[in-house]
Parts: C-alpha cells; sequence; structure tokens
C-alpha cells in the first residue's frame, strides 16, 4: 500500500493526478464508465511505485502517502484498494 486518494477528491475527482501519473494507476480516468458514477478516483495499491508525483498536482489536496494520512480518512486506504480487488 502506497499512497492514497481520500475525501476531499469526492465530487471533485479533478484527474490532475491521473496525467502525472507515471505508471497509469489512478482510476477511473475520464474516458471510463465508472467516472461517472464513482464519487472519487482510486490508487491501486499494488502499481503505484510512490513516486509522490500526484500528491501536489491534486488541486484538493486529496492525495497522501499512507504514513500521512489523517485518521479520520482511514478508511480510504481499504476504499482504493477495494476498487481494484486488492
Ligand atoms: Fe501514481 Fe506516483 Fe501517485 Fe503512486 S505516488 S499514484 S505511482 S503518481
Amino acid at each position: 500500500m502506497a499512497y492514497v486518494i481520500a475525501e476531499p477528491c469526492i465530487g471533485t475527482k479533478d484527474t490532475a493526478c491521473v496525467d502525472a501519473c507515471p505508471v497509469d494507476c489512478i482510476h477511473p480516468k475520464k474516458d471510463e464508465p465508472a467516472h461517472a458514477t464513482e464519487e472519487l478516483l482510486y490508487i491501486d495499491p499494488v502499481e503505484c511505485i510512490d513516486c509522490g508525483a500526484c500528491v501536489p498536482v491534486c488541486p484538493v489536496s486529496a492525495i497522501f502517502a499512507l504514513d500521512d494520512l489523517p485518521e479520520k480518512w482511514h478508511a480510504f486506504t481499504e476504499r482504493n484498494a477495494k476498487y481494484y480487488g486488492r
């Protein structure tokens, strides 16, 4: 488990992180059907290489390294992983 997208992404889904990610591990993208129905974007915990490139580009500061994730958003760790069946 590496980086996690948390609550600030809900209703935002900006996707600047998608463009910044070098390994394409943030979904659903704008051209994927699930983008319309999912509340937020998710990081694949297996594919993520911990580069941190997505963090500064997020306009709502929704992305955290696992160690920096606020306790109140702890559940988002599982939520990100679950989207990928991890
Ligand atoms: Fe992608 Fe790097 Fe962010 Fe992981 S930390 S989701 S590899 S941009």
